[in-house]
């Protein structure tokens, strides 16, 4: 008898759909097959598909810390609604993780307040030593985040966008300790993930512009400065064997430069947010100042080119950036507010609408929000797959249903967003986390059960079939 059971569904992973019935006891996958099998609890998929949980990479709940933007309890009840049943959260809460002691206590401060799985990115600083990167590793640090030419505010190590004069802060690393940075993360196979905006042409470029419209903050921030970027950490992670992730990539010239270093034998790859595929710089006069985010949403061009990136196969993952900002905060001079968005809740069912459009491909979906995350921040096949000994989570979508985006039902504590009001094709009907149901019909089910994960280094703790293929188990 296993403990639960998903039957009639339709399943569809990165490579294969199939009709199965999908069992499993303990949390993990046990059997899957055309055979019905006896279960203590039995969700009736029929007329849905069956994906494997989505992965979020890159989530800013900045708990604790910041408790007027969010937290965890509704970032990972956002995650829950939006088919999201990992998220790998940001480590610019306070006090920051920066080092081993910090994610210990950030993960036990987080654990009962969790409804999905989490974890935790370390904080990579000019001052960290390659010790204590080490030490951050053994605690289960999935990689290494870097807000590379940033000023950060020496208490919360938030990143300080508009600088005052004279102000206490820490400075940018200077282009030799971003080296010793990629030499240390490097020393410790984990990812470095890598906010890669040029803040020098940005400083001088924003000198010239008028700072009153949408039009001047773009102009102010040009692909060419994200490309800067770019090529300069291509060079490091060549020079240094760090494994290089370029988070938030809103130039599409990006993209091919990441590909083609990564042919070249770079260990480079690169995400996109929603933001980025859907909007465009024509939608500001509509949707104003909630669509700031840096990098900034560019031309409808520019857009095209994300989207045609990742049919071709050179974006490895969508994220969604997850952070939000109170309303209030986001009003005012564009110049002076926040960046930055509510998107977790958004992040599947955008791209889930994208596909069903068909600017993607389904399986497409399920690689670059599932499996792909998971692979790269070795979490496969603990995560990222419906396959015999992997934690049953899943997402249960109906194909011919559609959502609307309203502030009033996302989960996030800010649930300010540019998409509002938008209708999108596919819904949710369930999210599955370790077989258990965390979401059902529009509403969270049960009480935080979320766990923390930790990269594996390739070595799965469970035992896992090795080739990948289906295999019937009873
Ligand atoms: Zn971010």
């Amino acid at each position: 008898m296993w403990d639960f059971g998903i039957e009639n569904g339709v399943v569809m992973t990165a490579r294969a759909i199939y009709e199965a019935n999908i069992y499993g006891s303990g949390g993990t996958i046990g059997a899957i097959t055309t055979k019905r099998q006896p279960a203590s609890t039995v969700i009736d998929a029929a007329g849905l598909v069956v994906l494997p949980g989505m992965i979020d990479a890159h989530v800013h709940s900045r708990d604790p810390g910041f408790p007027d933007k969010e937290d965890f309890f509704h970032s990972t009840r956002a995650a829950a609604a939006g088919g999201v049943t990992t998220i790998l959260e940001m480590p610019n809460s306070v006090p920051a993780v920066m080092d081993a002691e910090a994610l210990r206590k950030r993960r036990a401060y987080l654990a009962d307040r969790a409804y999905v799985d989490y974890g935790l990115w370390g904080l990579a600083l000019a001052t960290t030593t390659s010790a204590e990167f080490q030490a951050m590793v053994e605690e289960g640090a999935c990689g290494f985040k870097f807000f590379w030419g940033y000023a950060l505010d020496p208490r919360t190590f938030e990143l300080v966008y508009n600088p005052a004069p004279g102000a206490d802060l820490l400075d940018p690393p200077s282009d030799g300790q971003v080296l010793e940075i990629f030499q240390r993360v490097a020393q410790t196979g984990r990812v470095l993930a890598v906010h890669a905006e040029n803040q020098s042409v940005i400083g001088t470029l924003s000198r010239y512009a008028d700072k009153l419209g949408y039009d001047a903050l773009v102009q102010s921030r040009p692909e060419l400065t994200e490309i800067m970027a770019i090529h300069a950490a291509i060079d490091l992670a060549e020079h240094t064997g760090a494994r290089l992730h370029i988070v938030h990539l809103g130039a599409a010239e990006g993209a091919r430069i990441v590909h083609a270093a990564a042919e070249r034998g770079v260990q480079a790859t690169c995400e996109t947010c929603p933001q980025y595929l859907t909007l465009s710089d024509r939608d500001y006069a509509r949707v104003g100042t909630p669509m700031k985010v840096y990098p900034p949403i560019r031309s409808e061009a520019n857009r095209q080119g994300l989207v045609m990136a990742l049919k071709e196969g050179l974006i490895r993952l969508i994220a969604s950036d997850h952070a939000p900002h109170t309303a209030a905060s986001k009003k005012g001079p564009l110049d002076q507010i926040p960046a930055g968005i509510a998107g977790v809740e958004t992040l599947f069912r955008l791209i889930l609408d994208m596909a069903l459009r068909g600017d993607l491909e389904l399986g497409q979906v399920v690689r670059y929000m599932s499996e792909e995350p998971a692979r790269l921040f070795g979490l496969y096949p603990q995560k990222g797959a419906i396959l015999p000994g992997a934690d049953a989570d899943m997402v249960l979508v109906d194909l011919d249903g559609s959502w609307t985006v309203s502030a009033d039902k996302l989960h996030s504590l800010n649930p300010l967003n540019p998409w509002e009001g938008q209708t999108l094709k596919g819904d949710i009907r369930a999210t599955v986390l370790r077989g258990r149901v965390i979401f059902q019909d529009g509403s969270i089910v049960g009480s935080p059960g979320g766990c923390f994960v930790a990269p594996s280094n390739g070595q799965s703790s469970r035992a896992l079939i090795s080739s990948g293929s289906i295999q019937e188990q009873s």
